[in-house]
């Protein structure tokens, strides 16, 4: 059995966030003391994950995201992603590129292929400001390392900040060009209190001046999509041009909650199921549930029927 929703939408991809943990300190993501954190016990242990995701598997969840907070803060994680590898699944790590440089030999031996690092500007004074203190020069180091070792392909994922400048974006498409990336724009959500929607304006510029083509990029997911001087660069705007339609994701938090949309409270609790030794058929029966709680369209609209009261680091961006 498949998870198909009430709109006709497979649902085939899980985003999992492992930990709400992190080592920066993101403006759009986090606020910059008093963060609360899950406490451990209540942090899905990885022998549980690896449950969730074998049940998901046998319904059809073909795509994993690992994310977080920072995947690689978690202790043992190089263990989680080489079980993971063992898996029936295309499954890929999303981080802020922080502990890049020092972990990307054993993500490359635990089976990694594909990863994301999130990295919002290359100015060292802009990064610093935008992460509380985040230093640039390990994130470039980590993703020179990472392109060495041959990840592929390796994507940079920047959030439009309303401070991102056309000359930002020029010198992100020249670091792509230099370093064989991906660059993908993405527009900013109203999470943690901070608002901003700048990228749909950079789009239009930036085509109206470079010569941009468009190109479709299989796997590349929702979004647009250009070829630039040899460099491939996207605009991801959920907001403005939602892809809702095509939406085939349900995301997994650190403390075992199943979350049909970004945007919905209506999560399914399974670590309170994997906790109470269900069985792979009950756990299977949470998964339809999630699924048919998904609805048609996020809204960001009213903070108190939607995830945006909370920021991406406890669900998982
Ligand atoms: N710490 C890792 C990282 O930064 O890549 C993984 C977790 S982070 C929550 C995942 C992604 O969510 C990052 O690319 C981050 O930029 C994005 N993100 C966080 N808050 C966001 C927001 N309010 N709007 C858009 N993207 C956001
Ligand atoms: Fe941490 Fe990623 Fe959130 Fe930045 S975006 S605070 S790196 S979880």
């Amino acid at each position: 059995m498949k998870l198909i929703d009430k709109f006709g939408r497979t649902i085939d991809y899980l985003r999992i966030s492992v930990t709400d943990r992190c080592n920066l300190r993101c403006v759009y993501c986090m606020p910059e003391k008093g963060v609360e954190t899950i406490p451990h016990s209540e942090i899905l242990r990885y022998e549980e994950i690896l449950k969730i995701v074998d049940v998901a598997i046998t319904l059809g969840i073909k795509k994993i995201r690992v994310t977080g907070g920072e995947p690689l803060v978690r202790k043992g994680i190089i263990g989680f992603l080489s079980e993971l590898s063992h898996r029936k699944v295309d499954f890929s790590v999303t981080t802020n590129g922080i502990l890049l440089g020092d972990f990307a030999d054993d993500l490359k031996k635990a089976g990694v292929k594909r990863i994301n690092v999130s990295l919002d500007t290359l100015s060292e004074k802009k990064f610093s400001e935008i992460t509380r203190g985040g230093v640039l020069k390990k994130v470039i180091n980590g993703i020179v390392k990472a392109k060495a070792l041959g990840f592929e392909p390796l994507k940079i994922n920047a959030v439009v900040l309303p401070d991102t400048s056309e000359e930002d974006i020029k010198t992100f498409i020249e670091f792509a060009k230099t370093n064989g990336l991906v660059v993908r724009f993405i527009e900013h959500l109203p999470f943690a209190g901070y608002r901003t929607n700048q990228l749909v304006a950079l789009e239009k510029s930036c085509k109206m001046k470079y010569n941009l083509i468009p190109t479709d990029v299989e796997g590349f997911g929702p979004g647009r999509h250009y070829k630039m001087n040899g460099a491939t660069i996207g605009f991801i705007s959920a907001l403005t041009f939602p892809f809702c339609r095509k939406c085939n994701r349900l995301r997994l938090t650190s403390d075992g909650k199943l979350l049909p949309c970004l945007s919905s409270l209506d999560f399914v609790d399974v670590k309170k199921a994997v906790r109470n030794c269900a069985s792979d058929e009950e756990i299977k029966n949470l998964f339809f549930e999630a699924v048919k709680n998904k609805p048609e369209k996020h809204t960001f609209e009213n903070p108190r029927d939607c995830m945006a009261v909370k920021s991406m680091v406890g669900i998982g961006g």
